[in-house]
């Protein structure tokens, strides 16, 4: 309370339903830590309340906001600029404001290269495999071709929407980044198979592995997945998905849960924000 007065500038989230968010305890933690006078506070703003809520980021001179579901689209048209990835992914998680003029950003994908990072994992010039292209997968698939990822293969049920997502990923990598990319439809299972076998890395982005599909995998037959393959499942409620039981029951070394993408996409908008490095360590053992 003592960091509250008349100075304190204020960074919202976005979205709606977020009462359940961690965002505004990591953010307020790390302010704190910091000694920074910043307040994180979310409110409850879908698609109608947008332009409005945006508009306040001008009125009130905040510093920024999160931004998240159903509003990563939305929000395009109502900024001044974007990030390359984020115009690439055709997506925004981050806003900053800078006297007036809003930029956005996507952190999703950063995250989820720098909780690799952070665990000594070099994914330059390797092979992902990448099954999901939502709002996780796209700006994992497009962080990693910017990053030096030499050949995505992303996988997805063709008759979602998310299946024709994925092939406009392909498309934007192939034309845009210096990456190669293809899509293979989940139903082409043998493709699937046989596409990890030399792959770096099977990314799992989809909402395969938490509630409702809490139980579910899209790899069941642990023979497809070998020791040196690094496995990271994007979901972290649970902790332990069927995918990581999957991994571990067939001996894989590196098998990671979504809390290292969900940390690093916090820290690198809180340094967009503050321009300061957010002490992970000390959230990570807060927060997990
Ligand atoms: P989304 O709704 O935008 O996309 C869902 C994806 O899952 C699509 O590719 C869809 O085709 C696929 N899918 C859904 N049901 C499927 C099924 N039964 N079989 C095969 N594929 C199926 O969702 P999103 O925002 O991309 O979130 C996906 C996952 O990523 C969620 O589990 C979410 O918890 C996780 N996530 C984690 C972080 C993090 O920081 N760790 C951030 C965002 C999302």
């Amino acid at each position: 309370m003592e960091r509250i007065d008349g100075h304190t500038i204020l960074i919202g989230l976005l979205a709606t339903p977020i009462r359940h968010s961690m965002s505004p305890t990591m953010h307020n933690n790390a302010f704190a830590m910091l000694g920074l006078n910043y307040a994180y506070l979310a409110f409850e703003v879908g698609q109608k309340e947008l332009p409005s809520a945006v508009q306040a980021i001008r009125t009130l001179d905040m510093r920024g906001a999160n931004i998240s579901m159903p509003n990563k689209q939305a929000i395009l048209p109502l900024l001044d600029d974007l990030a390359p990835a984020a115009k690439l992914a055709g997506a925004v998680n981050t806003v900053v404001n800078d006297h007036g003029k809003l930029t956005g950003y996507t952190t999703d994908g950063i995250g989820f290269m720098q909780a690799l990072a952070a665990e000594n994992i070099d994914l330059r010039g390797e092979k992902m495999v990448l099954a999901g292209a939502g709002g996780a997968g796209t700006p994992i698939a497009i962080q990693a071709a910017l990053d030096g990822v030499k050949e995505i293969v992303i996988v997805n049920r063709a008759t979602d929407p998310q299946g024709s997502q994925a092939q406009k990923n392909v498309k934007i990598i192939n034309e845009q980044t210096n990456a190669h990319a293809r899509f293979v439809p989940l139903a082409d299972q043998a493709q699937f198979k046989a596409e990890l076998a030399d792959a770096t890395i099977y990314c799992d982005a989809t909402g395969v592995g938490m509630k409702p599909l809490a139980d579910q995998s899209l790899i069941t037959d642990p023979s497809w997945l070998r020791e040196d393959l690094i496995v990271y499942d994007t979901v972290y409620a649970p902790r332990t998905t069927k995918l990581m039981t999957i991994a571990q029951a067939a001996g894989v070394r590196h098998v990671f849960n979504g809390l290292g993408m969900m940390l690093y996409q916090g820290a690198e908008a809180f340094q967009l924000w503050t321009g300061q490095a957010m002490p992970v360590q000390a959230i990570a053992d807060l927060l997990f």
